[in-house]
């Protein structure tokens, strides 16, 4: 479903990640962990074209994207992955002046010219799948932060993406409200959706993982299962790094 080849990443002379390989089977949930600046939001962000890498390959189902293509097969091919991912950010970034409804059928009926009868008809079927239908006339401002993240989630899924980014999705919520947020994430996980999930919260990655990504010094340093990676990490880096999210 990903296939990530030699991919690398700078900010000026900041090197973030260079020579990233990374497979990711249809229905896997892989759990993207690393320290604070080692490269998981611009990871996340190359895979879903709001960031250009400037070297190798990202492949996303049939939509791929190569440094060496030209700038116009570039362009198309950062649209035509952008339309098959997904991505939900730590801030919900809601639109403020469009209600739940409002906020998940924009980008079908924007992007996808859908009549706002048939977005509305989806709209209304994925806001009710993360539990929301009695919210669908309330502005953003009036949900609380998990509410909102789950408008963020099904605003997302309107577009029907084929594999979903999460970006620390809980990071930004009191602890009584990421369980809400953290139980959407795991009925897609179990309907078979694709998930990259960059997160902290280690009771996710043991339940719902498939395979624990660790990040760090622009590399991909380890890749276990969660059991393996949480109870006996191969590197000394990791287990550092354990140490201290404890
Ligand atoms: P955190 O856990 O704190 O979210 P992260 O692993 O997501 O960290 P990134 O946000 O990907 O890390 O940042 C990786 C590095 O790239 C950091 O040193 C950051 O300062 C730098 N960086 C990120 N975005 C930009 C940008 N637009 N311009 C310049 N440098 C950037
Ligand atoms: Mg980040």
């Amino acid at each position: 479903m990903i296939e990530v080849n030699q991919l690398g990443k700078s900010f000026g002379d900041l090197v973030v990640f260079r020579d990233i390989q990374l497979h990711i089977q249809s229905r896997e949930i892989v759990v993207l962990v690393g320290p604070s600046g080692s490269g998981k939001s611009t990871l996340l962000r190359c895979l879903n074209g709001l960031e250009e890498p400037d070297a190798g390959s990202i492949r996303v189902g049939e939509a791929a994207w190569d440094a060496s293509m030209d700038a116009a097969r570039k362009k198309q091919a950062i649209r035509n992955i952008r339309t098959l991912t997904g991505m939900v950010f730590q801030s919900f970034n809601l639109f403020p002046h469009m209600t739940a409804l409002e906020n998940v059928m924009m980008a079908p009926t924007l992007v996808k010219k859908m009549s706002r009868a048939q977005a509305a008809e989806i709209g209304e079927s994925l806001l009710a799948k993360v539990g929301l239908s009695q919210k669908k006339n309330e502005y953003p401002s009036r949900l609380s932060g998990g509410q909102q993240q789950r408008v963020a989630i099904a605003r997302a899924l309107a577009m029907q993406p084929q594999v979903m980014l999460f970006d620390e999705p809980t990071s930004a919520l009191d602890p009584e409200l990421t369980g809400e947020v953290l139980a959407v994430m795991k009925q897609l996980a179990a309907e078979g959706m694709t998930m990259i999930v960059v997160t902290h919260e280690m009771k996710f990655a043991r339940e719902a993982a498939n395979r624990v990504i660790f990040m760090s010094d622009g590399k991909i340093q380890e890749e276990s299962t969660p059991e393996q990676f949480f109870v006996q990490p191969k590197t000394e880096r990791a287990r550092k790094f354990l140490r201290q999210i404890e």
